[in-house]
């Protein structure tokens, strides 16, 4: 068991090259050199916002191509905005630094940016208001978050999703992930590949750090944006793309936990799961217990129009080369 975990865990993303060029407290440095205090007010209270961006190698074109660049950056904005920090460059120059580290750490693979807006000064005390920022983005190498072909197996979990009047779901902060992280842990620790949040009334809100869309009686459902989820900007594009492409219609309504239990399809979305079949949760096989055919479908629309091969969806992503 100890070992399975290990390998799953593993699958994340780390600096994997201290070398790596980053950019830290307005200049472009090397992820060695970049260093934050010990007493940074981030690192004790979880006071940091971040956004986790791709980037899709694509073989035959020899490009990588960024993904909604940004959308991601305006919605790190935004959760400045709730923890009372700026984000202090426009989301151009955002674009220009990320496109400039990625070119520098020269990528031929997939790959993830990382930016983190976060309460920098080395001090104790609570409080968002008249504290300095600080700002950093680092880059690695990043395949597989959680497995997307076989589907996977989830459980509700038995921690409830933090709700919008405690830790604000929508603002990405870090101290948030917690909750995301017990969550997983207790899945994976029990045998399975992910957790399934509720929120305080019951109703489903989201995985440890994906959005959900269940199909049922040919209408995709996916939890409203006011049922403590965080707005995923995957979300966005799969209601899009099932409406546009598979002519399906998309409904954002509140879910029960037993409507996991009985529907056709299921499946999770983000930019780290990308697009994730589940296949079976709390031990109800979900559907005939194999990954769905408009999850199959999806998924393949996705693949195709993140690495730049779909024209209709160029507009999505930025060639870095
Ligand atoms: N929910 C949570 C809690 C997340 O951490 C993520 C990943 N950022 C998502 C949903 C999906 O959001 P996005 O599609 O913007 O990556």
């Amino acid at each position: 068991m100890t070992v399975e975990i290990e390998l799953k865990s593993r699958v994340a993303s780390r600096p994997e090259h201290p070398n790596s060029w980053v950019f830290y407290d307005g200049e472009v440095v090397r992820y060695h050199d970049a260093h934050i205090g010990i007493a940074t007010h981030a690192l004790h209270y979880g006071t940091a916002c971040f956004e986790g961006i791709r980037a899709y190698w694509n073989e035959t074109q020899e490009q990588l191509f960024l993904l909604h660049c940004p959308a991601h950056y305006d919605r790190l904005r935004n959760s400045g905005k709730i923890l009372r920090m700026e984000l202090p460059y426009s989301t151009a120059e955002l674009l220009d630094i990320t496109l400039d580290l990625l070119r520098r750490n020269d990528y031929r693979t997939d790959a993830y940016v990382r930016p983190l807006l976060y309460k920098s000064v080395e001090q104790i005390g609570v409080q968002l208001h008249g504290l300095a920022d600080g700002f950093l983005i680092y880059t690695a190498a990043m395949g597989n978050y959680v497995e997307i072909e076989a589907g996977i197996r989830c459980m509700v979990s038995s921690w409830r999703r933090i709700s919008d009047s405690a830790l604000p779901a929508r603002a990405k902060a870090s101290g948030g992930y917690v909750n995301s992280a017990l969550a997983k842990s207790e899945a994976l620790e029990a045998g399975f590949d992910e957790a399934i949040v509720l929120t305080a009334d019951g109703h489903v809100s989201e995985g440890s750090a994906e959005n959900l869309f269940l199909y049922k009686d040919g209408v995709w459902v996916t939890p409203p944006v006011t049922d403590d989820i965080l707005e995923g900007i995957t979300r966005r594009l799969v209601i899009n793309m099932i409406r546009d492409e598979l002519g399906v219609p998309v409904v954002e309504r509140s879910i029960d936990r037993t409507e996991l239990y009985t529907c056709e399809e299921l499946l999770l979305c983000g930019t780290g799961a990308q697009i994730s079949p589940v296949i079976e949760v709390d031990h109800r096989r979900v559907g005939n217990g194999e990954v769905g055919e408009f999850s199959q479908e999806i998924q393949a629309l996705y693949f195709d129009a993140v690495r730049g091969e779909t024209s209709k969806y160029r507009d999505w992503t930025i060639p870095v080369y």
